[in-house]
């Protein structure tokens, strides 16, 4: 089932950080050749372990304001008071050889893309509670206190966004959530829980 996509597809998924958009997005491309994830230029700082042209390009607010100019986005945005844009040529030339595309952005950007392009498959990603949430910000470590308040603050900015996109994916269980977005690509007439998981937003959004 997971090579049966015939041609590049465009699959914009997010989500608030920490609902495990990152791991699930690598359990999917790294079960399938077809599919890449699209690497995004930012000016934020490469966190511990992150790779220049493998995580981001790192590029300075110079920089990205030149590519910028040049149209070279496809779609940017301001997040957590950094630049982050998807270039144009590296998913043109992905999609162009049959390679799927992930891409792994805001909801500024989704809306930007969903007003451009017509052919994507959008994905959100929800926490099963804002509790286990900020539960996920704290265990992994990556954020001081100031940001992760902020990130929650922007989580339910984004979550109320969440109805916009065409699949809404409960990760309260990593292979349950996995397996919904694998059928999701691969099987367009799957039918998942899609009430309960609108319930469990609606809940988040209460
Ligand atoms: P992080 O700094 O934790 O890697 O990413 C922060 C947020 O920026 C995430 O929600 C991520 O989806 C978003 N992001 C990453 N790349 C892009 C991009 O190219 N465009 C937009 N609009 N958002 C991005």
């Amino acid at each position: 089932m997971l090579n049966d996509l015939k041609k590049g597809e465009l699959i914009v998924f997010a989500a608030p950080s920490g609902a495990g958009k990152s791991s699930l997005i690598k359990e999917i491309i790294s079960n399938n050749e077809n599919i890449e994830l699209s690497v995004s230029a930012t000016t934020r700082s490469p966190r511990e372990g992150e790779t220049h042209g493998k995580d981001y390009f790192f590029i300075t607010d110079n920089e990205f304001n030149d590519l910028k100019k040049k149209d070279a986005f496809i779609e940017s945005a301001d997040v957590h008071g950094h630049q982050y844009g998807t270039l144009k040529s590296f998913v043109e030339e992905k999609l162009e050889n049959n390679i799927s595309v992930v891409l792994d952005i805001d909801v500024q950007g989704f809306i930007q893309i969903s007003n451009s392009i017509k052919e994507v498959i959008s994905i959100f990603i929800i926490p099963p509670s804002l509790d286990e949430l900020k539960k996920r910000l704290i265990l992994r470590g990556l954020d001081a206190d100031d940001v992760i308040n902020r990130r929650m603050e922007n989580a339910i900015k984004e979550l109320k966004h969440a109805k916009y996109f065409d699949y809404i994916v409960l990760n309260d269980d990593f292979n349950r959530a996995f397996n919904d977005i694998t059928s999701i690509i691969f099987d367009k007439n799957y039918e998942y829980n899609e009430t309960y998981n609108k319930n469990i937003l609606k809940d988040l959004l209460d």
